[in-house]
């Protein structure tokens, strides 16, 4: 049974060069993955090193097979892992010639065409699960601006960044650094990824729930999520205390920043030293001030944090075993488009007076409830996602017994 298409295009050799990685591992891939209660049929194609002729192939073959996912492959001499590519210029330039001698010296590849667009997978996510399988996987911002470059930008300009069609592309190092069956392997359970992702994404355009979407031996991913103060950390605790192992973005996005992390080079990078304490940890509210209404500096902040927290809360839900049930409780679901990444998403409501009411009780200010509440997506945004709604409008209790019937139908057991 062949529910969906991926388009997956690897290159042909550089002018005299010898096999190129990309094609040698994607000619070795199956026909067909399976997928549980469905297939994934492959289309293949070697594409041409050359600016121009990649760009027409992409999107002649596009038009043909109108594919549900689209994975191009390209070859980077210098990587050491796997690379997601986020991002693609809308710039040709060559320090060498293409195979057809072109070498164009910052050409738009789509005149007119915005200057950047940005892959429509979230590559950190689908980082952090591959490299919880253990697969050499990582992510990058920058696909170059030589052949790859030009087929990922020609792809997502094709395709119209439609995250209901997922398009990205993927640099693989030379075979002598990943062999070329762990890169086949790596494909495989990224177009898995992709395939199920596409299919839940129907369900739920069609009014069902993700949940109806067969899955493999693998934990029950759930996004929860819910404004802020709805009770949804209230509700997380409860599903642990049932059995769920739980995954906190909040706590995510703070580990993600102590000191010795990443995270934390660049925040001092891009807000100087003014932003940390005298003990080199984050001053976390000389950072929150130096955000705040500065739309430009909370959206730099965000480009360091949101990226380390998908990959890493991501990777930490593949940590529950295989019958188990994984929940992200995290706030901006909505807001970060994640929902399809997930086998279910449930939301938290509540009431705005009790949510008000119930932050005061937590030593929040209503006038700062509110100004945050304004921040974020609204109950009907969040509802229109969800395949399953905890209505927190009265007490703990009634709270709990809607939990019962929700670990019911997560665990399988309704
Ligand atoms: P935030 O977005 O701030 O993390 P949240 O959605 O995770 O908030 P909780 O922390 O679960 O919300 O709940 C906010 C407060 O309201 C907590 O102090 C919690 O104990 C309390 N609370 C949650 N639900 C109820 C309820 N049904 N009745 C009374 N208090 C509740």
């Amino acid at each position: 049974m062949h529910d969906l298409t991926a388009l997956v295009t690897g290159f042909q050799p550089f002018a005299g060069g010898a096999d190129n990685a990309s094609w040698q591992a994607v000619r070795i891939l199956p026909d067909d993955i399976a997928l549980a209660g469905g297939g994934l049929r492959l289309v293949r194609e070697e594409l041409p090193v050359t600016f121009a002729g990649a760009a027409e192939r992409v999107r002649e073959l596009i038009a043909q097979v109108n594919p549900d996912v689209i994975v191009h492959v390209g070859l980077d001499a210098t990587a050491q892992a796997i690379k997601l590519e986020t991002t693609a210029y809308n710039e040709a330039t060559a320090t060498i010639p293409d195979n057809a001698g072109a070498q164009p010296d910052h050409e738009a590849i789509v005149p007119g065409g915005s200057h950047v667009l940005h892959s429509s997978w979230a590559a950190h996510a689908l980082a952090g699960r591959l490299v919880a399988a253990g697969l050499p996987v990582t992510t990058s911002d920058d696909a170059g601006r030589y052949v790859c470059n030009t087929t990922l930008y020609t792809a997502l300009d094709a395709t119209g960044t439609d995250q209901a069609r997922p398009t990205g592309f993927v640099h693989v190092p030379l075979a002598s650094c990943v062999d070329t069956p762990t890169v086949a392997h790596t494909l495989t359970a990224l177009l898995t990824e992709l395939a199920d992702q596409v299919r839940r994404h129907r369900a739920w355009d069609a009014g069902q729930s993700r949940l109806i979407i067969p899955r493999s031996a693998r934990p029950l991913r759930v996004g929860l999520t819910g404004g802020i103060g709805s009770g949804k950390s209230t509700v997380a605790g409860e599903l642990a205390a049932r059995g769920a192992h739980v995954v906190d973005a909040d706590a995510v996005a703070r580990a993600v920043v102590e000191p010795g992390q990443a995270g934390l080079d660049e925040i001092r990078q891009a807000f100087g030293e003014t932003v940390l304490r005298p003990d080199g940890s984050l001053d976390r509210a000389a950072l929150a001030a130096r955000v705040f209404d500065d739309d430009e500096a909370r959206a730099r902040l965000e480009a360091i944090i949101l990226p380390r927290v998908a990959f890493t809360a991501a990777r930490q839900m593949e940590a529950a075993d295989p019958g188990q049930v994984a929940v992200y409780d995290v706030p901006l679901l909505a807001e970060g488009g994640m929902a399809d990444l997930f086998d279910a998403v449930v939301v938290v409501t509540a009431l705005r007076e009790p949510r008000l009411d119930r932050l005061e009780a937590r030593g929040l200010s209503r006038a700062d409830a509110e100004a945050r509440m304004s921040r974020q997506a609204s109950d009907e945004e969040r509802e229109a996602l969800a395949d399953l709604v905890l209505r927190n409008d009265a007490g703990l209790g009634e709270l709990r017994r809607q939990v019962d019937q929700l670990w019911g139908t997560l665990s399988g057991r309704d």
